[in-house]
Parts: C-alpha cells; structure tokens; sequence
C-alpha cells in the first residue's frame, strides 16, 4: 500500500490508554501521541507514555510524543447546586477566586480580571454559549449583563477574547509539568493560548535557568494576539498547532476556515511544522460513522497542505477510537491519491538556508525527472527531512539518522518515515554505508534491486546538507 503522507496525531486520554488500545491505535495510523496535560496527573502520563514506547517498539514503528501545557485556562468556580439558569438582559457581579459562585456572584480563576477588562468587553463561558458584556466596574468587581444568557453550569471554561490579557500565560502548574514531560522524554511540547514571541522567549529562558534541554516547541494558535504577532510566534517556534476549539470562541466562527488556511500557508513557507486540530471527526465520539461534513474537513485540511491532523476527544474519551483514527486514516490516503498537493519547486522559504534549500530542490526535481522511487535522506537533527518535506515531493521520504531523538521525531513530519543507522561521522558515500542502507531498504519489501533512488547527504555529517547522489539499487 502506498504510505500515507499527512500525518495523525491522537490524544490519549481514559479511552485509551491502555497497551491494547494503543497497539490498536498505532495499528490503526497514530503517528503521534498527545498527553493532554490540562487532564490527568502525572502518574497516568506517565504510565502512557510508557505504554506508547513499548507498544510502537514491539510493532516496529516510530510513535511521537507531544506534551501539551495547559496554560492560563481561565475557567469559573464550583457553583451552588451544580448551576443556574441567567436569563439575557439579567445583570450578574464577577469578582476574581474560586469561592463557590451563585447567580448574585460569579467567581473566574483569572488573577488579573478587575485589571484586564474593561468596561464594553465581553466575557464568555462554556464555549462561547453564554456572553457576559461588562456594563460598569467597581474595585472589586465587575458589573456585568447577559447579552446571551442561557444555563452557567460549575467550572466551565471562560474566554476574554475582548481583553488584552497581561499576564504570564507560562503557569507554575506548566513549569512542574514541563519539568516532568522533559524527564519522560518527550518528543514535543505545544504551549497553550500564546500570545507573542515573548510567551514563548520566556519558556527558553526558564529552562535554560534550569538546564533543561527544551524539546522542539509547537504554539497552539488559538487567540487573536497570537494572529497579530503570527510571524514572530513562527520564527520562534518548531511549529504551530491550529487550535481550533478555543480559536473558534476567541475569533468569529466564520474566520476559522480562512485562519486555517493562511495559517497552513504562511507555516510550509517558513518552513515550520503544522497541526490542524479539533472536532475533525468529533461526531464519531459517539457514532462509528463521520458526518460528511467531518469528511469533508479531513479532506481540506490535507489539501490545504497540513503536515498533521489531530483528534481529540475522539481517541481520548470517545466511544471510538480505533474506528476513528482508521476513518482518518482512510480519507487522508484517498484525498492524497485522488490529489497529491503539487511538488513545490521554487524555493518559498526566508533566505537563511540557501545551500541546503537548494540541495532539497535539486533532490525533488532529480526525482521527478528519473522516476525515483525515493528520497532518501541521511540527517543527524531532521532539518535535511523537514526541508525536503516541506517541499512535498511526490515520493516517500526515507530518513536514516543515528540519533534517536531525531528518530522519534520524524514521524510528525509529512511523507516522512524514519530509520535509526549506526554509523555516526563521515563517510558518508564509503561503500558499507551504502549497502547498510541499500539492505534497509530492499529488506522494506517497497524496493527491489534496479530502483532508483536519489541520496540527499551532508558531509561533513553534522553540517547541512550540501551532497545529491543518484544511485540504482
Ligand atoms: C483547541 O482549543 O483546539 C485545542 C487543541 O486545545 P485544547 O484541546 O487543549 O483545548
């Protein structure tokens, strides 16, 4: 079969993560794993992420794990009888806590509310279904009127999307949850409600304080400062997440689907990692089957020219899982055959990279015009497999590296498969390298003697790419 380019990003939760789920899953087309970290202790992530390890190596497959912060998530407090019915036009005191609220007050866990807000904004809970304007404010609180009323139940969420929000959204609760992602190795982390480069700037500084070494950094777009401050946040970062569940309460749902777009855009010409996220299959939390409008989702965002598309509550509480990540599975492998995303050829990228932008280029032409089976690319950190990547070959990409880290890596990167090799300098093009390689390969059951194949190399070895070899097997 032929493999499949986009690649599928689960979120483990209680529906699955137990060995036999997640053997399924990876089974089914996970390739990478999320640990939501706004749910769930330590012990239990812990506990997965062990499972996913051991499951992906005893089925011989490449499984990324993505940390997720959860962030400055503002949320209101425990409320009186679980709670109560606003009607619109009813006014309604916020104060900032978490004492038990009641329809005379209610608590938000925002320390900066009475500061950040201001009178004309509008604050709003559980997903946007109920809409708080703030009329008037006082010391120690706001005044505020339902301009969409409806039922408040205890701790939802709330978005201030109408306020600048001042502080830091990097949390202890983050800090303690970094510290313990990066000691279980974990091959990504995406930050949550970022703002500015600042957000992100902060997070180097803190664990180069601590001496840790910081995985590569996925921001969750999901605000409208983060839109405004979007090419600082890229240049900062190792991608970008398209979060579309808060995004859709902090934007107007109808600027979600051209968001998307410029945001898949603007990442594959710097050259960035992108996830399209949330509610791509979310009927299929309680349904084996998508609607055709999920379908259709699945679809866009792979030929909008996502690198990944994620799923949420659907392998993480659903009643699903496995169907979906095979649903997914399915309509990304029709999309691409039916239509590959056309070949990039011009360099689109900022300039900095000229040598290796041009060996990536020279590799895609090369393997158009003789036919090639695939690239394949030798890279110590990756970069020489993203940069090829983002160039959307119509070939599969073979990534050998000797470094496991960049091995686990890999598999978040579009048309990219990985192969750990032990050789760890030079010589790149001495025979047994090449025949360590032409062995892997054909033992891979996809090749056979005679292919031909393009080589994509740096000498020396931990220097960019700069060497193209094109070789019959
Ligand atoms: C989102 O809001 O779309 C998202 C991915 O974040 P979370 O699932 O953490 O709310």
């Amino acid at each position: 079969m032929e493999s499949r380019k986009a690649k599928i990003v689960c979120t483990t939760g209680p529906a699955s993560n137990n060995p036999k789920t997640i053997r399924e899953l990876i089974k089914s087309g996970m390739d990478v794993a999320r640990l939501n970290f706004s749910h769930a202790d330590h012990n239990t992530h812990q506990e997965t992420a062990s499972i996913i390890r051991k499951e992906a190596s005893a089925l011989k497959k490449n499984v990324s794990i993505l940390q997720d912060l959860q962030g400055i998530k503002i949320r209101i407090s425990e409320i009186q009888e679980g709670g109560f019915n606003l009607k619109t036009g009813e006014k309604i005191l916020l104060y900032h806590g978490n004492d038990i609220s009641s329809r005379e007050a209610l608590y938000i866990s925002y320390p900066a509310l009475l500061k950040d807000v201001k009178e004309g904004d509008r604050i709003l809970i559980d997903d946007g279904l109920i809409q708080l304007l703030i009329i008037d404010k006082s010391p120690k609180a706001l005044v505020a009127k339902a301009a969409e009323g409806g039922f408040i139940k205890s701790k939802k969420g709330a978005n201030l999307p109408y306020s600048k929000t001042t502080l830091s959204g990097f949390t202890e609760k983050d800090k303690k949850d970094l510290e313990f992602g990066i000691s279980l190795d974990v091959d990504y982390v995406a930050i949550s409600f970022v703002r500015s480069a600042d957000d992100i700037e902060q997070i180097i500084k803190w664990a180069k304080q601590k001496k840790l070494n910081l995985p590569p950094l996925i921001a969750k777009i999901e605000k409208s400062q983060a839109l405004d401050n979007i090419e600082e946040i890229m240049d900062i970062v190792e991608g970008v997440m398209v979060a579309r569940g808060d995004l859709g309460v902090e934007m107007k749902p109808e600027r979600v689907p051209l968001i998307q777009k410029n945001l898949i855009d603007l990442a594959n010409k710097k050259g960035k990692l992108v996830i399209t996220a949330t509610q791509m299959l979310e009927s299929m939390t309680e349904h084996t089957r998508p609607t055709r409008a999920e379908a259709s989702d699945v679809a866009n965002a792979v030929l909008d020219g996502t690198d990944a598309l994620m799923l949420s509550a659907e392998t993480a509480s659903g009643l699903f899982p496995i169907e979906a990540v095979k649903m997914m599975d399915k309509i990304i492998r029709y999309t691409e055959k039916e239509k590959a995303p056309a070949q990039q050829l011009i360099s689109k990228y900022q300039g900095t990279n000229i040598f290796p932008e041009a060996v990536a280029e020279a590799a895609c032409e090369a393997a158009r015009s003789i036919g090639a089976k695939a690239i394949v690319v030798f890279t110590h950190s990756g970069f020489a497999a993203k940069l090829i990547s983002k160039l959307r070959p119509s070939v599969p990409i073979i990534a050998f590296t000797p470094d496991e880290k960049t091995l686990n890596r890999l598999p978040l990167y579009w048309g990219v498969t990985g192969h750990i090799i032990n050789h760890k300098d030079a010589k790149i093009l001495d025979s047994d390298f090449m025949v360590e390689i032409e062995k892997s390969l054909i033992k891979e059951n996809k090749f056979k003697k005679g292919d031909s194949i393009v080589f994509v190399a740096s000498s020396p070895f931990l220097g960019k790419p700069n060497i193209i070899r094109l070789q019959q097997l």
